[in-house]
């Protein structure tokens, strides 16, 4: 508890040395980056100094967050906060308007995304999971469905920066990277895969309740952990898993065991992150504070093959 309480501070500190602050009147702050990049997460906080209800309206969705005291205040305007993490999709482009309403009053806020050169990976797998057979089409139908349930919740902020990393290994196929598999292009990463390999322990990478944990076609046995906000992780091609649908996490919490089910080309955990609808690269939100411009992540292949390039990246 210690730990995270110093978290805390630092992610308090972060936000407030590099965001543009904004004057809620006499009533506290809103801290909004100007410019975050596709495929990323950021924090917003909005400080008052009584308890209040803010609404955050972003990308057609709205979220209602109660305040809750800030103990590490600077001054009594930010005695209370409320805090949320908004994502920037991968092919988003232009400014994306964010406002925000608390103490009855409104604020608009445009944030900018900034472009991504996003890698490209080819793949082999067995082609049944290029050209999935009509008999589990039905069987892909309904994991979808089970998935868009569990995304679909909204509860309590149970989340905290930064995350834990779920497994040690490093990156083999970073976010966000186009796809071709056996040489047909598919959708983009939507998650890191991590070297881990079987039996491994796989670890929440924050606290959070279960919400789904089943064997599906694509991702082999697979557990989203819903964190609060529209904020889930999601860890695919597990051995087993530990958890069952209800239970609560914290985070570090072992969850299950990395292994090599679904589509996949060899032992190896693939580790998602979801904010509202939008899968973003979970890579910057392990450091601290949560790098909310520059990618893509790079896989442990790409720094040995190219040192220079990955050493000077933008
Ligand atoms: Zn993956």
């Amino acid at each position: 508890m210690k730990r995270l309480s110093i978290f805390f501070i630092l992610l308090s500190l972060a936000v407030l040395l590099t965001s543009p602050h904004f004057g809620i009147a006499a009533e506290g702050t809103c801290h909004v980056p100007g410019s975050v990049s596709q495929g990323h997460a950021f924090p917003v906080i909005v400080t008052g100094s009584k308890p209040f209800e803010a609404r955050f309206t972003w990308r057609e969705e709205e979220l209602f967050v109660s305040s809750v005291p800030n103990p590490f205040a600077s001054n009594p305007e930010e005695a209370h906060k409320a805090e949320v993490l908004l994502a920037v999709p991968l092919d988003a482009k232009g400014s994306l308007p964010l406002t925000i309403r608390a103490n009855g009053k409104s604020h608009r806020f445009a944030v900018k995304a900034l472009s991504v050169a996003w890698p490209q990976s080819i793949l082999k797998v067995l082609p049944r999971y290029v050209q999935p057979p009509l008999e589990v089409q039905e069987k892909i139908a309904r994991d979808r469905e089970h998935s868009r349930q569990a995304l679909a919740l909204r509860t309590e902020k149970q989340w905290q920066l930064p995350l834990a990393r779920p497994v040690p290994g490093g990156i083999t196929s970073p976010f966000g990277g186009r796809r071709v598999f056996n040489g047909q292009p598919r959708a983009p990463h939507k998650g890191t895969d991590l070297r881990s390999p079987e039996g491994a322990p796989v670890r929440a990478a924050a606290d959070g309740i279960a919400v789904l944990a089943e064997e599906q076609y694509y991702g082999g046995n697979t557990i989203y952990v819903d964190h609060g906000q529209g904020i889930f992780s999601v860890y695919c091609h597990l051995l087993e898993a530990d958890v069952s649908v209800g239970d609560k996490v914290r985070r570090g919490q072992v969850i299950a065991r990395s292994g090599a089910t679904g589509r996949v080309t060899g032992a190896h955990l693939h580790f998602g992150f979801i904010v509202q609808g939008v899968s973003v690269d979970a890579m910057p939100l392990l450091d601290f504070p949560p790098k909310v411009t520059g990618g893509p992540s790079h896989s442990i292949f790409e720094k040995k093959a190219s040192p220079k390039k990955a050493r000077s990246k933008k």
